[in-house]
């Protein structure tokens, strides 16, 4: 076994001889307290304390204005697109390596990506191959930018912080600006990273986040939209709850709106996960640094630090092996062994569904999703 080394170190570090997940959950607060709460006050849907109370603690946590919580990541992102002016017969800059959730939400708004390459370091959109693909392929009309081939609006820039490990978002957000072009962040996996000491979601115009099970931390299903723009976030209130206008007794409304509020149950276990937040992040840091010192004694596996001028929340520890049957000899040798190891998403371009979308060259993208493993990352008890 070539990489027996490896198994018995991350063995050493989860101190198990048992399965050992990519990522669990851990609920060693006021969870079951407030769940608790939460059911004897009979308010376990749509309406409730700790709705409220959720979105003030993930606002004043990422410095956001304002929160507001939906059902899951994906319904954020469809709003958060939606409220930028994303729709029919546009256009949205992704990029390839992702989770499919970004270019669904994209399609929920009848919009088409376009895959434009990742920078090598942060694994997150390059703003190089950012403003090469706009000065090539946009024209800015009255202040409105423009694919100068399909005549579509090229409406939104959607990065990711791929891992937690925030992308140059600063110089997107430059590049965005000097385009005409609403920056969507897709801040789903990077609860408690930052850039340049602001955290992750707030250099867009709006965000989203994830609280799903495997992220780093969880109300079963939950996701939040965040943005400092007052009139958006009203909105975003109002067209992730049916678009009901207020009224004691009356149902009114006033156009069509989405049932993607979070459930006050799900939203009691967010309260209770982000007071925990702190240190889970702590320990997850601890991880990292010991997986770091651990394989900078390997020449052929790289660790995925944090970029410069950044800090991850390192939600999931990510190496490179040298090339795509050493990736698939590492994977296989974990997997048998009970630590779960897993390659980066298939890249959304060679998706069936992705397939004929318009591209950069996306040379880094496949440089890394052919050597690219995520490996055991959750907190350590
Ligand atoms: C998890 C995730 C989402 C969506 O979150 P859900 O809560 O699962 O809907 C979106 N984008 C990225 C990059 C993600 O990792």
């Amino acid at each position: 076994m070539k990489y027996q080394d490896v198994i018995d170190f991350i063995r050493s570090l989860y101190e198990t001889d048992g399965f050992i997940p990519l990522h669990a959950p851990v609920f060693q607060g006021n969870e079951k307290a407030y769940l608790s709460e939460c059911v004897d006050s009979t308010f376990v849907s749509s309406v409730g304390e700790f709705v409220d109370r959720f979105e003030h603690m993930v606002a004043e946590f990422t410095g956001a204005k304002y929160a507001v919580a939906t059902v899951n990541g994906t319904a954020a992102l469809h709003v958060a697109l939606k409220l930028v002016g994303v729709g029919a017969a546009s256009e949205v800059i992704t990029q390839p390596l992702t989770f499919v959730a970004t270019c669904n939400a994209i399609s929920y708004c009848s919009a088409k990506p376009i895959f434009v390459d990742v920078d090598k370091k942060t694994m997150g959109l390059d703003p190089e191959a950012l403003e090469a693909f706009l000065k090539d392929h946009a024209v800015v009309r009255n202040g409105i930018c423009i694919d100068k081939i399909t005549g579509r609006k090229i409406a939104a820039v959607v990065p990711m912080h791929t891992f937690g490990h925030p992308c140059r978002i600063d110089e997107i957000a430059e590049i965005c600006n000097n385009f005409y072009i609403p920056l969507v962040e897709d801040a789903a996996e990077s609860l408690g990273s930052y850039f340049k000491g602001r955290h992750t979601g707030t250099y867009g115009t709006i965000a989203a986040f994830s609280f799903n099970g495997n992220k780093t931390i969880t109300t079963g299903g939950g996701g939040m939209i965040v943005t400092s723009d007052k009139a958006l976030a009203k909105r975003a209130k109002h067209i992730t709850t049916t678009a009901k206008a207020p009224h004691p007794y009356e149902y009114i409304h006033d156009e069509i709106g989405y049932n993607y509020r979070l459930p006050n149950i799900n939203a009691a276990l967010g309260c209770a996960q982000m007071e925990q937040l702190a240190e889970i992040l702590e320990n997850k840091r601890e991880t990292a640094a010991a997986y770091r010192r651990y394989f900078a004694t390997y020449d052929t596996i790289g660790f995925c630090a944090e970029p410069e001028n950044a800090i991850s929340n390192y939600w999931l520890n990510a190496i490179l092996l040298a090339d795509e049957v050493e990736r698939n000899h590492f994977l296989e040798e974990c997997n048998t062994a009970g630590i779960m190891a897993r390659p980066v998403w298939q890249l959304m371009n060679r998706l069936e569904m992705f397939k004929d979308v318009q591209c950069g060259s996306l040379k880094n993208a496949c440089w890394l999703a052919k050597r690219l493993v995520n490996i055991p990352s959750g907190v350590r008890q």
